[in-house]
């Protein structure tokens, strides 16, 4: 999923004419596996906190991170305010995690597109999965404060490694949802 910079605002301050806003939370598991998720809450606070409690009695053990060696469970580490672009897992609100259901039909449950006009991103949809990729260190070098390694440019996909989180994107709408039920994808 793409990454978004940690964004710093300042935090909420919350007074009694406070309406519920959409918060997205991250939650980090082991060093480079992470998941957002939707929060409707008072402020980025409470969001954090409904996430940490569903995490604590295990209500969140459907999201798809890959699970590591780690002993450290999942925890939040950040959290900012909603915005359109934003790609969630799942919304919770009032405390409870809601899904997103795979459709029936391809149809983007987003935007309702279907994919048999042009659009500006060139129309149909993408099959999206994730992999990791490698990259060769060729280096390591200096001391202190002046360590860096040397990476080499070129990426290699890890065959081992199973795709996972397949997805459709909409070019319509360039959001992602569930592969629809009861749809064989089959590749060419
Ligand atoms: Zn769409």
């Amino acid at each position: 999923m793409p990454r978004k910079p940690p964004t710093r605002s300042s935090p909420a301050i919350t007074t009694a004419e406070d309406t519920e806003r959409t918060f997205v939370v991250r939650i980090a598991h082991d060093l480079s596996e992470y998941v957002d998720v939707a929060v409707v809450a008072t402020d980025r606070g409470a969001a954090e906190q409904i996430v940490a409690d569903l995490l604590h009695d295990s209500k969140l053990d459907n999201l798809k991170y890959e699970l590591g060696d780690s002993q450290d469970g999942p925890h939040t580490c950040d959290s900012w305010e909603m915005d359109e672009a934003d790609q969630v897992a799942c919304t919770i609100k009032n405390g409870t995690p809601v899904f997103p259901q795979p459709p029936d039909a391809l149809l983007c449950p987003h935007c309702g597109y279907d994919g048999t006009t042009a659009t500006e991103h060139g129309g149909t949809f993408r099959y999206l999965s994730d992999q990791t990729i490698w990259r060769e260190v060729v280096d390591a070098s200096g001391s202190g404060d002046d360590r860096k390694i040397l990476i080499d440019g070129k990426a290699e996909q890890y065959d081992e490694d199973e795709e996972r989180n397949e997805r459709l994107e909409c070019r319509n709408c360039l959001k992602e949802f569930p592969i629809p039920t009861g749809l064989e994808t089959d590749f060419n």
